[in-house]
């Protein structure tokens, strides 16, 4: 970062502090990871330059004979390592992949299905929120109360509403996703089955969860989750796709450029490439079978602390810690005082949710990026230690009922928490396990 220091030390501070930060905070957020340097380098490099729209080989622009090969080079390792028939690596985040296999199969005011949002899906796949609840008719299905999908409800949904395009997928869901049983589902209603895979990708391509290639008709995946690439997406079509519609990849293509998309990011695209190769490795398989066992050890762990876990526990790198018999609303305590010692992780809705989405009763947490550190389960047993005594730390907090009084006394507790010995002292512990697994020592700090 010397460049930057020179020309803009107050840019330079930031991004200085940011990475101090990563180096010694627990990173638990459970929808990021930590890059590697070789993508880093590949995401910083010259090919921010380039202008390519197109596909390999049918570019709008002269000039593109080497992008040509770093993106077929991405396309044909996606192809082998997810085993699916079509791939395309141009969509610039997760959520525009989405929009762009929305627009791909249906038109304004059809009918779609997703899970809920406050059950654990994601805000594309449907919710008021996002345009994708505004443009098309959304259905959407819920958790049980134990915390599993309800594919009863989901199937009575569908042959109800016969929607175009069924999701299956989320991002606060701890169990493995059922897709054979939505591929009957999506079968017997005649919709699309899309698997929206962000979260997991990198499990699949370990083998530590089942991959949706024969039940889903199309794939979608962020690249910079438990992938460990770069902040990207792409979106497949499986042979089960290719059966129910054989334009699949040409409407996919036709979606994403010209239908959403410009030029696409050439230097992201070779960040991808790069975190395939390293992901057909067969350190990759070790680290994504560690994350599982990582996120179990941590599971069991907080339970022997006395902390509640939706569905009882996690088959996958996520938990879903329910501080409901604590009190309602206990999630936006746990988050501000965890966040003061150090330790990374988000506030959440819960199964059976009784207080609110804004102030929640979980904590979603996971461990893709403690494990990319190279921690194991010893760790993990320190941190649901720690974890524990933060929250026993705020468990006599109680929410306000008025907006004003609520509002009022979380800024004076967020005051308070930042004086907190208590906390200051369990900063400092964490500070010490982090420094014992060294984040990026190349760049200093
Ligand atoms: C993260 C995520 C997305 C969106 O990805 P962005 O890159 O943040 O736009 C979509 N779907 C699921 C299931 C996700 O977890």
């Amino acid at each position: 970062m010397d460049v930057i220091k020179d020309l803009d030390p107050e840019l330079y501070g930031y991004m200085k502090n940011e990475l101090l930060r990563q180096q010694t905070s627990l990173e638990m957020i459970p929808s990021e990871n930590f890059t590697s340097e070789a993508v880093m380098q590949a995401v910083g490099s010259i090919l921010t330059n380039k202008y390519s729209e197109g596909y390999p080989g049918k570019r709008y622009y002269g000039g593109n004979e080497f992008i040509d090969g770093i993106e077929s080079l991405a396309i044909s390792r996606a192809k082998s390592l997810f085993d699916v028939e079509h791939v395309n690596v141009q969509p610039y985040s997760g959520s525009p992949a989405n929009m762009e296999v929305y627009l791909a199969l249906c038109n304004a005011g059809d009918t779609i299905m997703g899970q809920s949002l406050t059950s654990g899906g994601h805000l594309t796949h449907g919710s008021p929120a996002s345009a994708t609840g505004k443009i098309f008719k959304s259905i959407q299905y819920c958790v049980r109360e134990d915390g599993y999908i309800n594919i009863d409800e989901a199937r009575k949904l569908a042959i109800e509403n016969r929607p175009k395009l069924i999701w299956i997928g989320s991002t606060a869901y701890p169990r493995m996703l059922p897709f054979k049983e939505f591929a009957v589902i999506a079968e017997e209603t005649g919709a699309y089955l899309a698997a929206d895979i962000s979260h997991i990708s990198g499990l699949v391509i370990g083998g530590v969860h089942e991959s949706p290639a024969q039940y889903a008709h199309i794939i979608t995946t962020t690249t910079h989750k438990t992938l460990r690439g770069p902040r990207g997406a792409m979106i497949m079509v499986t042979r089960r796709g290719l059966e129910k519609d054989p334009e699949l990849p040409k409407k996919i293509d036709k979606s994403v450029f010209p239908g959403m998309q410009g030029g696409p990011h050439d230097h992201v695209t070779a960040g991808i490439a790069t975190a395939l190769l390293q992901a057909s490795r067969p350190e990759f398989k070790e680290y994504a079978a560690q994350v599982v066992k990582n996120a179990k050890a941590l599971a069991e762990a907080l339970m022997k602390n006395g902390i509640r876990l939706a569905t009882n526990g996690t088959d996958n790198h996520l938990i879903l810690a329910d501080l409901t018999p604590i009190a309602p609303g206990m999630g936006v305590f746990a988050q501000d005082a965890l966040d003061t010692a150090g330790i990374t992780m988000n506030k959440n809705t819960v199964p059976g949710e009784q207080s609110s989405p804004f102030y929640p009763s979980g904590l979603r947490m996971g461990t893709p990026a403690l494990t990319t550190r190279g921690m194991g389960e010893p760790e993990m047993k320190q941190i649901a230690g720690l974890i524990g005594t933060v929250i026993r730390y705020v468990s006599a907090r109680r929410l306000p009922d008025g907006k004003e009084e609520r509002a009022e006394y979380l800024r004076s507790f967020r005051a308070e928490i930042r004086k907190s010995r208590e906390l200051d002292d369990i900063r400092k512990q964490v500070v010490e396990l982090a420094r014992r697994f060294p984040l990026y020592p190349s760049l200093g700090t």
